[in-house]
């Protein structure tokens, strides 16, 4: 048992602001006959639509494109060669897609997808062009479904799995909880398969060698990930201020029986998401400066964005979503944050009101240079 002020800590599932479900391939897809299991499918659209009816924002991180479309193209059974996983993958995503949309749709609900690779969250620039993606679609009511984009992504800039890309989106976008829906309940203390005396834990509360020590290696035919890339996955997310819970998917409405009280293990975040993703940002060494005037100075210690129109002058090389430093009129530190021009349009841009940007850059800009929401002051 956990101690009570660990458990006083467990999130409930109704009142997640944004929640990233992530569907393991063995629940969607039959592993004798290939078949998507649409009654199972059709039962997760119902709660997922209750989620968005209580105002919660949801991710779905859905495998199952390599199962959808090996037996399309008729592979054989067993290992898949890299190149042939990639072709099952390319045939299998729009069906998966397709699935999708076609049972999201009667709730009136929009289904978006969008495939990512490694690169796309480790690199800083694309990983701002990730996250603004999924904000405007979440904004707009959609909920994103999102795979690695399996047809393009060699060995070396692949995830693999899916239990720690749908934790690197959790944390992208800044999501408060994670849900990974598999054939197993939760982290036990041993495998339950040949040891009788493993149990289930109901909470991590942090991520000790020993939690570590109990996941073993993959188990099931067709998903990639195990309880190792679980906990892995169970690190990112934590770290990033996010909980995770690991459940199974296999009841019909896999949400509601873990709200019910169904098994299955949490793992506590280790701050609130805005927190751990200020941390991140004020670790981070600068590439530029951005000297301000006094009137941005005071905007930004009222936890105001950074306009061009308050900006001074430009210092240092950097890209779009590089880290910067920035100094007021006195020259003294006032903040840091991730800026969204390069250092060239920076200096085209910098004293000019924000109406004048269209015109200074040939193209509609994106208003301010640095946004409260990537900086801390
Ligand atoms: N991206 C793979 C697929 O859609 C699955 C990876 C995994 O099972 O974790 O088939």
């Amino acid at each position: 048992m956990a101690p009570l002020n660990e458990s006083a800590r467990v999130p409930v599932l109704s009142q997640a602001r944004r929640l990233v479900i992530k569907i393991g391939s063995a629940l969607l897809v039959d592993a004798r006959s290939g078949a998507l299991k649409s009654d199972w499918l059709a039962a997760l659209a119902l709660d997922v639509a209750e989620a968005k009816a209580r105002g919660t924002d949801v991710v779905l991180v859905s495998s199952g494109s390599i199962a959808l479309g090996r037996r399309v193209l008729g592979l054989p059974a067993g290992t898949l060669t890299l190149e042939q996983s990639q072709a099952a993958a390319a045939v299998g995503q729009i069906r998966l897609a397709r699935a999708y949309e076609e049972v999201l749709a009667p709730h009136g609900i929009t289904a978006a997808q969008v495939l990512v690779t490694l690169d796309d969250t480790s690199d800083r620039r694309r990983y701002l062009n990730t996250r603004a993606t999924m904000e405007t679609l979440l904004s707009l009511g959609a909920v994103p479904i999102v795979n690695e984009n399996d047809t393009v992504a060699t060995d070396e800039i692949r995830y693999g799995d899916n239990d720690r890309l749908a934790a690197q989106v959790a944390i992208t976008i800044g999501a408060d909880q994670l849900a990974l829906l598999s054939d197993v309940d939760g982290l036990y203390t041993g495998n339950p398969h040949s040891d009788p005396s493993a149990r289930r834990l109901d909470v991590v509360a942090a991520i000790t060698p020993e939690i570590e020590a109990m996941a073993g290696d993959p188990v099931s035919g067709l998903s990639k990930g195990g309880m190792k890339t679980k906990v892995m996955a169970a690190r990112t997310a934590t770290g990033g201020g996010c909980a995770m819970v690991i459940a199974a998917g296999s009841p019909l409405r896999p949400l509601t029986a873990v709200a019910q009280g169904a098994p299955c293990t949490w793992f506590l975040p280790q701050d609130d998401p805005q927190v751990a993703r200020k941390r991140w940002i004020a670790a981070m060494k600068e590439k530029g400066r951005i000297r301000v005037d006094a009137g941005a100075a005071a905007a930004l210690r009222q936890g105001k964005s950074l306009l061009p129109a308050g900006v001074t002058a430009v210092e240092g090389t950097f890209g779009r979503g590089d880290p910067v430093a920035i100094l007021g009129p006195d020259g003294a530190m006032l903040a840091r944050g991730l800026v969204r021009y390069t250092d060239d349009e920076a200096r085209a841009i910098q004293g000019r009101r924000s109406d004048a940007l269209a015109e200074v850059l040939g193209y509609p800009g994106r208003g301010a240079l640095v946004h409260r929401d990537d900086m801390v002051v």
